[in-house]
């Protein structure tokens, strides 16, 4: 269905601000939206489930809480949606290894954590399915920022002036 993908993506992030009372561990998450609303064609369950995914994530991989800035940018064909928090980070040697089904990159720790190994595998199989992908940066204690775009052909709102 047609949707604003700004508006799923407030979706998403209005229930993790909600849970941030529920939990010891504080974070913020920031917002940094184009102007523009950003109108696709998307699977939105699928979708929510894949902004929820990489979500959970930051908030699971930063122990300490801190900032998690939730970036919505379009170019002349693409969305592209980030999201960097100020967690563990990811080794060098693991980083391309992440979207693989069931690869966790401490198994003890991660364990404790719960979990599948799943999540970004699956978010991977979706954005594919949409016709867009996913990648990620990273620095070992510091943070990472996980990225998907989405194919996009912008709505001419000059063309009704
Ligand atoms: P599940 O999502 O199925 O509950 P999971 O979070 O372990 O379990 P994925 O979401 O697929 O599985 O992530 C795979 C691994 O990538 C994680 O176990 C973790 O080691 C690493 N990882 C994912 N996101 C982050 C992040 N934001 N910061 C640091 N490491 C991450
Ligand atoms: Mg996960």
């Amino acid at each position: 269905e047609y949707i604003n993908f700004k508006e799923l993506v407030n979706f998403v992030l209005d229930r993790f601000d909600m849970m941030v009372d529920e939990q010891e561990k504080k974070y913020q998450i920031y917002r940094e939206f184009t102007k523009r609303e950003l109108w696709v064609e998307v699977d939105t369950d699928r979708m929510i489930q894949v902004v929820d995914n990489l979500m959970n994530n930051a908030v699971k991989y930063s122990p300490d809480g801190g900032t998690i800035t939730v970036r919505l940018v379009e170019t002349h064909n693409n969305i592209i949606l980030s999201i960097s928090d100020q967690g563990i980070g990811i080794p060098p040697n693991d980083i391309n290894k992440v979207f693989d089904r069931f690869y966790r990159v401490d198994k003890a720790r991660a364990r404790k954590q719960g979990g599948t190994g799943l999540g970004l595998a699956i978010s991977k199989e979706v954005v594919k399915a949409h016709g867009g992908n996913v990648w990620v940066e990273s620095r070992e204690h510091v943070g990472s920022t996980f990225y998907i775009s989405l194919p996009y052909e912008p709505y001419e709102e000059d063309w009704w002036e």
